[in-house]
């Protein structure tokens, strides 16, 4: 397969490039040149197959032709070490909870992913180049909160490869913060004193530099990288496969709470793919430039509001870039397919405490955009799955001053807890930046 850059001014690149740079060099993202769609037979069966069954069907439409059979196999399933299961919030909402993996969030399986493939990819190169022992990939990250802890958890250990994460001072939950500030090895944090897009900005021109990029060998794994968002449409198969099983699969709308618009445009690339989706909803805190665009047509960033939501907290969507290519930049083909709805500090504190009390389910404040998005926009005969994409515990202190409960801890969150924090403090400056890397 190759990809293609959304600026359309860098040469086309294979899997291998595609994955090691992140973004091209016209700063755009990378696209598969073509989306193959999945056959009849695969969704007349699904509901029989398991996750990673399924899992690995859609990962060979991706990677097959770039990467060995056995090898994608083994890859798909280490990384679904974990279930995506469906469960029933009340009558036809349904939540499918991403947050069984190590971190207890949904980018452990990009990331895990990523981490698996990019290692296959080194010991590929070194098999082949008896030369130069191939250098150390340095995987550089910004993070505003649960993608610092699915990468730095995901490459672990992971032989030849070092982390770098980004994380904006004081703006990460504590319970985030010792996910990837706590693990020492092949990982480094790194405190900027900024904000999230800060940090996305200073990886962006680390990208940029050619005296950095001559000195080392950097890639990225934010959810730009194909390697993390591509796989993230596994679960939305295993979704529909589930609600099959129930005979709820018609007319169903997947709400996704969205930030950076990775795990959305993963679901629409489904989607592209054959999966049979009524219709997608985008759901955001009170950062709505998506919202708005399917308003206006305009696509408006701004600075990032700080929000309850914190991973939400994006101002100017990477992903974007790549839903307007899927869709040939169309707002009509766009707005037809997926709805937006926006959520202040205090509707997710009132959705948190009224689906408790209805319910008993304890949304965290990101699923809880989805959860309401739902309730507000679902019609009479439609069924909605949203993403729960964090576990509660996550962030505990917020979820249980706001429903007044006691969250219980899941014992590999508290295993984190009881790290010691380690981290470089940095400025916002990419001089600064750019110095202390040099140094490395
Ligand atoms: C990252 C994240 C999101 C947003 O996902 P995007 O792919 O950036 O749209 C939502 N919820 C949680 C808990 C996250 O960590």
């Amino acid at each position: 397969m190759k990809y293609y850059s959304t600026n359309k001014q860098a040469p086309i690149a294979d899997l291998h490039k595609a994955v090691v740079k992140g973004l091209a060099e016209d700063r755009g993202l990378y696209m598969p040149e073509r989306i193959k769609k999945l056959p009849q037979e695969f969704f007349d069966n699904i509901e029989k197959m398991s996750f990673q069954e399924i899992a690995y069907t859609v990962a060979n439409a991706f990677f097959g032709e770039d990467v060995d059979a056995d090898a994608l196999h083994d890859i798909v399933y280490d990384t679904l070490s974990f279930d995506c299961p469906v469960v029933k919030v009340k009558d036809n909402i349904y939540t499918l909870e991403l947050f069984h993996g190590p971190t207890l969030a949904f980018k452990d399986v990009g990331a895990r992913f990523m981490a698996r493939l990019l290692q296959y990819f080194i010991r590929q190169e070194r098999k082949g180049a008896n030369l130069n022992k191939s250098q150390e990939v340095n995987v550089l990250v910004a993070t505003s909160g649960d993608t610092g802890s699915a990468v730095a958890n995901g490459f672990l250990g992971v032989e030849g490869i070092h982390v770098y994460v980004l994380y904006p001072k004081g703006k990460v939950s504590p319970i985030q913060e010792c996910q990837f500030t706590t693990l020492g090895k092949n990982i480094t944090a790194i405190e900027v004193d900024g904000v999230f897009d800060d940090c996305q900005a200073l990886v962006k021109n680390a990208f940029m530099d050619a005296e950095l990029n001559s000195h080392m060998k950097l890639t990225s794994a934010n959810s730009i990288n194909v390697a993390r968002f591509l796989p993230q449409a596994f679960y939305y198969f295993n979704a529909y496969a589930r609600m099959k099983a129930l005979g709820k699969a018609d007319n169903l709308v997947m709400c996704v709470p969205s930030g950076n618009f990775g795990n959305i445009c993963a679901a629409l690339f489904g989607h592209e793919m054959g999966l049979p989706v009524k219709r997608f909803i985008a759901a955001n805190n009170a950062n709505d430039i998506f919202f708005k665009y399917l308003q206006t047509g305009k696509y408006e960033p701004k600075p990032s509001k700080q929000t309850l939501a914190n991973a939400m907290d994006v101002g100017d969507p990477s992903n974007f870039a790549r839903i307007y290519d899927l869709y040939g930049q169309s707002h009509e083909r766009i707005s037809a397919l997926i709805s937006g709805a926006t959520y202040s500090d205090d509707d997710i504190r009132q959705t948190m405490r009224q689906c408790y009390d209805e319910t008993q389910y304890i949304l965290d404040p990101h699923g809880a955009c989805g959860y309401q998005a739902l309730a507000d926009g679902l019609h009479e005969d439609e069924i909605g799955v949203f993403c729960e994409t964090a576990h509660p515990a996550k962030f505990k202190e917020k979820v249980d001053e706001i429903i007044g409960i006691d969250v219980e801890i899941p014992e590999r969150l508290a295993a984190f807890m009881r790290g010691q924090k380690q981290s470089v403090p940095m400025t916002k400056d990419f001089s600064d930046f750019k110095a202390y890397l040099m140094e490395q």
